[in-house]
């Protein structure tokens, strides 16, 4: 989809004025990217409809070129279509259902985390009775977390589990149950009756529907089946930190109706954060995922020294010193993969390229052995210097020959991010 979508804007971008062919053509790249990624017919649309009639207005409050203004209008009406941050969860007990490996029970321990962080009373329990690894996998989670798992005899069932579990949970004062389910590799009525009795006998607070981004079609299909049988009042979306951009989101939210509450970005414990619905916006039209990178960028980097590198990116004043320090702050952040593909305007494709982090060791080396002098203005390292560094960092000229050789590109590259009015493709990684 985000691909299909940086098509579509390449071939306006450049545009001084769009005629109505060039709108009317925009907008059938993008009905049908979004119909292939599963959206609803008739929400697909409506949400033409609207984004057309606003296209064509000429908005001259705003000081936008064409292009720019298409670009807004498609992301506004993408934001409202994908709804509002509803990250809250009602208190009681919280059902997550979603088929086999989407990731319901890794689910359950990263939100016990994000909720007993956020100083709530947790407790989790399973109902996966055919598989015991499942419940070993929750009662582990569990333990990690420092939440109660709820153990019972073995034998009983998966309904009376949930009924015994939430007496428990109510003599402890709990906050929040949560309740895993099993899955099925497919849907099937047995499955679907034991989700029915079991909600009918707690009447859970919330029924939470686990996708998983890299399903597509599927996930939505699925969804609706749950949505019909059980009733859902929400979803998470899981594995948003692959290639999935985020169509499913606007399926599912357009099609069923019910908000996206959390995404899961990782298999870790604190792999999971609220739905932003203008993040997923600009993932999904490719503009990269602007926020998550700044908030990213801010864990690992102390907030002045954030500001001044952000402020000489600006005014272009980034030198070797600066370069340094990201390749540090980019060691701390951990596992590159997942950082690019939050860099605005960085392409599919590049995004499956594999970050080797001995290569940033090798270039910290490098500008390690340098002087002050040089890093501040490596226009005067000239032959004798380059052998000198080389030496130093245990490389080859041609490694430090390249080294600079990226640095001017990536130069380059802030030049034009500052410039930037639309998606950019980045010709190539400085890294
Ligand atoms: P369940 O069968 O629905 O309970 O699924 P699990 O919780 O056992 O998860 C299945 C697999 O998906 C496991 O290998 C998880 O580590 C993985 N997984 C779950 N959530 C995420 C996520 O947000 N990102 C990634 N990359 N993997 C995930
Ligand atoms: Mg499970």
């Amino acid at each position: 989809l985000t691909e299909r979508f940086s098509k579509a804007f390449a071939k306006v971008e450049n545009s001084r004025k769009l005629t109505e062919k060039q709108i009317n053509d925009f907008l059938r790249e993008i009905r049908s990217a979004l119909l292939e990624s599963d959206a609803d017919y008739d929400v697909v649309k409506d949400f033409l409809k609207r984004v057309r009639e606003k296209a064509l207005q000429e908005d001259i409050t705003k000081k936008v070129s064409p292009f720019e203004h298409l670009l807004l209008t498609v992301y506004e009406e993408l934001v409202k279509v994908l709804g509002e941050t509803v990250s809250e969860l009602k208190k009681g007990t919280v059902l997550f259902v979603g088929l086999q490996g989407t990731g319901k029970t890794t689910t359950i321990g990263k939100l016990a985390k994000y909720l007993k962080d956020k100083g709530f009373k947790v407790a989790v329990s399973s109902t996966d009775v055919r598989r015991p690894a499942a419940m070993l996998q929750l009662q582990r989670l569990a333990e990690k977390v420092g939440v109660p798992y709820y153990h019972f005899d073995e034998g009983l069932s998966a309904l009376e589990i949930a009924k015994r579990s939430q007496a428990k949970a109510k003599e402890d004062g709990v906050d929040y149950l949560l309740l895993d389910t099993a899955g099925r590799l497919h849907i099937d009525e047995e499955l679907m009756e034991e989700l029915s009795s079991i909600k009918s006998a707690v009447s859970p607070s919330e029924v939470l529907y686990v996708a998983d981004a890299m399903q597509g079609q599927e996930a939505l299909r699925i969804a609706k089946v749950f949505h019909e049988k059980i009733g859902l009042t929400g979803a998470v979306l899981t594995k948003m930190d692959g290639d999935a951009r985020g169509g499913v989101a606007f399926s599912l939210r357009s099609a069923l109706g019910i908000p996206i509450k959390f995404v899961g970005v990782g298999e870790k414990l604190e792999d999971i954060e609220p739905f932003y619905p203008d993040r997923i916006a600009q993932r999904i039209m490719g503009l990269g995922d602007i926020q998550s990178l700044i908030e990213k960028a801010q864990q690992a980097i102390p907030e002045d020294e954030a500001q001044v590198l952000a402020t000489k990116v600006l005014t272009g004043s980034f030198d070797l010193e600066d370069l340094l320090k990201q390749l540090e702050f980019m060691e701390k952040m951990g596992p590159l993969d997942k950082l690019l593909g939050m860099i605005p305007g960085l392409s599919a494709q590049l995004k499956n390229l594999k970050i080797d982090e001995k290569i940033i060791k090798k270039k910290k080396a490098i500008i390690q052995s340098m002087t002050k002098e040089e890093r501040r203005n490596p226009l005067i390292i000239n032959m004798s210097r380059k052998q000198r560094i080389a030496k130093g960092s245990g490389t080859t000229i041609s490694d430090v020959n390249k080294l600079l050789k990226e640095y001017e590109e990536m130069k380059k590259l802030m030049k034009k991010l500052k410039n930037a009015k639309g998606p950019i493709g980045i010709p190539r990684l400085p890294f």
